[in-house]
């Protein structure tokens, strides 16, 4: 199946053409950095992932940008607010969510710019918007007139009463219009900018308008978020780009939906929020990752500690699958793709199904289970494995090699591994810290994880 994705501007899925062959350029809204991220944003980040990863495995060379907003309302409250400065919040934050985006097997961005960096290009921007009509200047706070742009309106009906709107207590003319940007005022304190009309700063949807444009060009590929983000911080995005430059921003604009907690989005601002740092203290990264990615992005997941339980399951039989083969030394040339290998990638393609892509996964290791059973494995049904296997985690990345590999844990480390499970199974807590000490002595750690003991090598 060729790749295809739901594009929310038609509400249709599209077969992808990207705008060159050379390489496909991805636009992903980031983290607003004054708190450390939680698991619900990194439900749209890994989305981000998987789909460059797709991307990639479709042959394509990606250019992506996920940018650092540290210029927002509630990080200028918190500097003004706390013995803390603007530098020392936000890169805070920043360092928080890409360490966590390592952790969690996030391939890193092609570049993550901090829109304080380009404040002079966002006032330029914005001059080019006043220069042309379409905006105006109201007390040194400058709005985007929607009047002057006939096409505003492409993911929502503008006329729908029930939609949230924006500064309507600093004098804009019409119930739509937006800020591009904010004049300062006594609460701001020492944060601000220097621009033709005064002191400010430039508000969100300027920020990813001139940091998109920037650094992937007039017009990009793809552009993603969460499913809050639609409108909005992407019509008013994409309205300030096209009105300057008449041309198409994004072709496809993909939208992940939310995750849930307790029947209400998870929020920072409604405080009900778990942190990846805590999960990570019950849970293995490979657990939270394969729990994000087994409900389709367009779908709402609810967290329960049931589902994290049920994938830390799926992670020991897909482990407990690959170890059965000792990967380096099976020969895949001249081996067909099988069956379900194609029909996993047809997953992915058809908009990034990553739960159809899983079952089928899961089909083949019940399959082959029955064969490695039956001692029926012959050398092709082994290549077949690896290179789906390989597949598989180059688009899951779930399979800590070093951990799940055969023979890469010596037999009497694991078997005194074994041992020591089965006294802490008796509550015979001296037996397995003296078990522990033994196993550390011959250069291995031990991991009491969610997902049972893992044996780390010492480096
Ligand atoms: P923020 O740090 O609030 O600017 O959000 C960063 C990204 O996380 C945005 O793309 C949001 O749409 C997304 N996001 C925020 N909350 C959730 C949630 N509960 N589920 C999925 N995505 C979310
Ligand atoms: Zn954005």
């Amino acid at each position: 199946m060729k790749l295809q994705f739901y594009n929310s501007v038609t509400s249709e899925k599209e077969e992808f053409h990207p705008i060159s062959n050379k390489e496909v350029l991805v636009y992903g809204c980031g983290p607003t950095v004054y708190h450390s991220p939680h698991i619900g944003n990194f439900r749209t980040f890994i989305f981000y992932d998987l789909l460059n990863r797709v991307l990639v495995q479709n042959g394509y060379t990606v250019k992506n940008v996920i940018n650092i907003t540290d210029i927002d309302d509630k990080i200028i409250d918190r500097v003004n607010n706390e013995d803390i400065g603007f530098n020392d919040l936000t890169q805070k934050y920043e360092r928080i969510f890409l360490e966590q985006s390592d952790f969690l097997s996030i391939l890193p961005s092609t570049v993550n710019p901090r829109a304080s960096e380009y404040v002079s290009e966002m006032i330029h921007f914005i001059k080019s918007l006043m220069d042309k009509g379409v905006a105006y200047n109201i007390n040194g706070n400058i709005f985007f007139d929607t009047k002057e742009y006939s096409k505003y309106g492409k993911f929502v009906n503008i006329d729908d009463d029930s939609l949230s709107r924006e500064d309507n207590e600093l004098g804009k003319k019409h119930s739509n219009d937006f800020a591009l940007w904010k004049a300062w005022k006594e609460s701001d304190g020492e944060i601000t900018w220097t621009s033709d009309w005064g002191n400010g700063r430039p508000a969100w949807h300027t920020e990813c308008a001139v940091l998109g444009t920037q650094l992937l060009g007039e017009s990009i590929d793809i552009h993603c978020g969460g499913i809050d983000l639609k409108f909005p911080h992407h019509e008013n995005e994409s309205a300030q780009v096209e009105a300057l430059l008449e041309n198409q921003f994004a072709n496809y604009w993909l939208h992940a939906e939310h995750l849930i907690f307790d029947s209400e989005k998870m929020s920072k601002s409604l405080g009900n929020t778990l942190s990846v740092s805590d999960l990570l203290k019950k849970y293995s990264p490979e657990t939270l990752r394969l729990f994000l990615l087994s409900s389709h992005y367009r779908s709402k997941v609810s967290f329960s500690d049931k589902k994290l339980d049920d994938s830390s399951k799926m992670i020991d039989k897909i482990n407990r699958f690959v170890n059965n083969f000792d990967l380096a030394t099976i020969d895949v040339q001249d081996i067909k793709y099988s069956s379900s290998h194609l029909a996993f990638l047809d997953a992915l393609n058809d908009d990034l199904n990553t739960p159809e892509a899983l079952g089928i996964f899961f089909d083949f290791i019940n399959k082959m289970n029955k064969n490695i059973n039956n001692e029926s494995m012959t050398e092709a049904l082994k290549a077949e494995s690896k290179i789906f296997i390989n597949l598989f985690n180059s688009i899951f990345s779930i399979i800590n090699p070093s951990l799940s590999k055969k023979g890469s844990i010596p037999k009497n480390i694991q078997d005194l591994a074994s041992l020591r499970e089965e006294m802490r199974n008796k509550s015979d807590w001296n037996e397995a810290d003296k078990l522990r000490r033994k196993i550390e002595n011959l250069g291995w750690l031990i991991e009491d994880t969610k997902d049972g003991q893992k044996l780390i090598q010492k480096k």
